[in-house]
């Protein structure tokens, strides 16, 4: 019975632990930033505290058969979090902080509700870089990017959440915690379970603890915001940036992007393609020195500050297209560097025959293949825009040998195209897998596949 369940909850978790009815409300929005709803409302929002109240929240459930929705910082752009109907979100907010830096080994144990700013800010006072960043710093939490793969700014660098992951808890779904909180880099003790958790979206087992890679603290690094005149001068400036530089950022505005995000004014004229790019060491000047003699670099502003260099990441992450166009769709794909300007110039132009109305907003970590499209079709509904945008789209993606999904995750946004990117034998292997650890089914269900 349901009933029996939340008051099991109820006794277990205490008031601030099980949340329902409006109160639910109150201390979240229970949805993440997709724009997309669950059906109805969840039975309950469990905040629970510690490993051991998460373990017998998961138990309580899994003995009522109540499937589990866990959640992060809802930053998620997939509705991978979002919990409706007879579920039950689990909030892992109030399991935060960081337990413990080891300096000598350059690794950090933090637990799951940690927000990944406040862990970014502890590891620096203790001389240190988590090297994984992203727009959403300020809301995600270490379970989210964990259980998302995270990828971001600093990709091209250090690697995706993934690659900085040494050890990871997790409670399975029937409530057993399952704890390898490695810390050492080489550890080849039979299958590495750690990568299956890692961006599965919370379909397998609840994140708990990470123990995080971390960097020696760079200094502050070199940063400028270049005009160029085609993509054939981006990728010669990725090229020799990448052979010359300490690389830490590489990210491409499209013109139409780079003015609506608040870059109108900052050149003379606002150029073709906006490149924002960041070393961790000296060089830039000579290379863009260089690069502007050759023609391949109209013009460049040179951060001579702090706050200047942060001004220039306020155009890339101001996600202000976002804010001022209603109905905005939002895409996220990989593709060979190569192919980035054939395909922004041929879906352009697909969705202005499919709307003539359309607006496209191009941009991304295209140091790593990693292209942005936020697009309005006013032609049609939101959601059959966005189901005629990721269609056209994605048919373009696997044209050019890409990805549907680069760093958002699949949730329940992309699951119908999962099979653009996976072949039928590997979904019925993930399928398998999901059944090891979720005979049942319970764990986030819906999302991924
Ligand atoms: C402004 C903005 C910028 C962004 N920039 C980037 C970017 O550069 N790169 C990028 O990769 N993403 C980006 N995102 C997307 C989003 O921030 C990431 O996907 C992030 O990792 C989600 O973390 P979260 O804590 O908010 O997770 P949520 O949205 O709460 O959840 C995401 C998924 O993780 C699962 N989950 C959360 N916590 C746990 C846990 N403890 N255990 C098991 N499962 C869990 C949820 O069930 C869900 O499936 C951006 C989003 C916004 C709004």
């Amino acid at each position: 019975m349901i009933s029996d369940a939340l008051a099991e909850l109820r006794a277990t978790l205490g008031p601030a632990g099980c949340l329902e009815g409006p109160a639910m409300y109150e201390v979240s929005r229970l949805h993440d930033a997709s724009g997309h709803r669950a059906e109805g409302q969840p039975l309950a929002l469990l905040r629970p505290a510690s490993v051991d109240e998460i373990s017998a929240a998961m138990a309580i459930c899994h003995r009522h058969g109540i499937p589990v929705v866990p959640q992060g910082g809802l930053s998620g752009l997939t509705g991978a979090a979002n919990a409706g109907d007879g579920e039950i979100a689990l909030s892992l907010a109030r399991f935060s902080g960081v337990e413990s830096i080891d300096a000598a080994s350059g690794v950090m144990t933090v637990r799951a509700g940690t927000v990944l700013e406040t862990a970014q800010g502890i590891a620096a006072e203790a001389g240190f870089l988590l090297p994984v960043d992203l727009g959403s710093r300020g809301s995600c939490q270490i379970g989210g990017i964990v259980s998302t793969n995270a990828g971001g700014v600093r990709v091209i660098r250090h690697g995706t959440t993934r690659d900085n992951v040494l050890g990871i808890e997790a409670v399975l779904p029937d409530g057993t915690v399952m704890s390898h909180l490695n810390k050492v880099t080489k550890d080849n003790t039979g299958y590495d379970l750690r990568h299956l958790v890692i961006g599965s979206e919370g379909t397998l087992a609840v994140v708990t603890r990470v123990v995080m890679r971390l960097r020696p603290l760079p200094a502050p690094p070199e940063t400028a915001l270049c005009a160029l005149p085609d993509f054939d001068a981006v990728m010669a400036l990725l090229n020799t940036a990448r052979a010359r530089l300490p690389l830490s950022a590489f990210e491409v505005m499209w013109r139409d992007h780079f003015d609506m995000s608040g870059g109108t004014g900052m050149f003379a004229e606002t150029p073709p393609l906006c490149v924002l790019i960041e070393a961790e060491g000296p060089g830039l000047e000579a290379v863009l020195e260089e690069a502007f003699e050759t023609g391949r670099v109209t013009d460049a502003l040179i951060a001579q500050s702090t706050s200047e260099a942060r001004q220039f990441w306020e155009v890339r992450e101001s996600h202000k297209p976002t804010r001022d166009l209603n109905e905005l769709l939002n895409l996220d794909v990989s593709l060979p560097v190569e192919c980035m300007a054939p395909f922004v110039a041929r879906c352009d132009a697909a969705l202005k025959a499919l709307d003539p109305a359309a607006d496209s907003y191009f941009f991304g970590h295209v140091g790593d293949g990693n292209l942005h499209l936020m697009a309005a079709l006013p032609g049609f509904g939101w959601a059959d825009g966005e189901d005629a945008l990721q269609a056209l789209a994605y048919e373009l993606v696997r044209e050019y040998g890409g990805s549907i999904s680069a760093e958002h995750g699949i949730g329940t946004v992309k699951r119908p195209f999962l099979h653009m990117s996976r072949s039928a034998t590997e979904i019925a292997t993930m399928r398998a897998i999901k059944a090891v650890f979720d005979p049942d089914g319970r764990m986030n269900p819906g999302k991924v596949l």
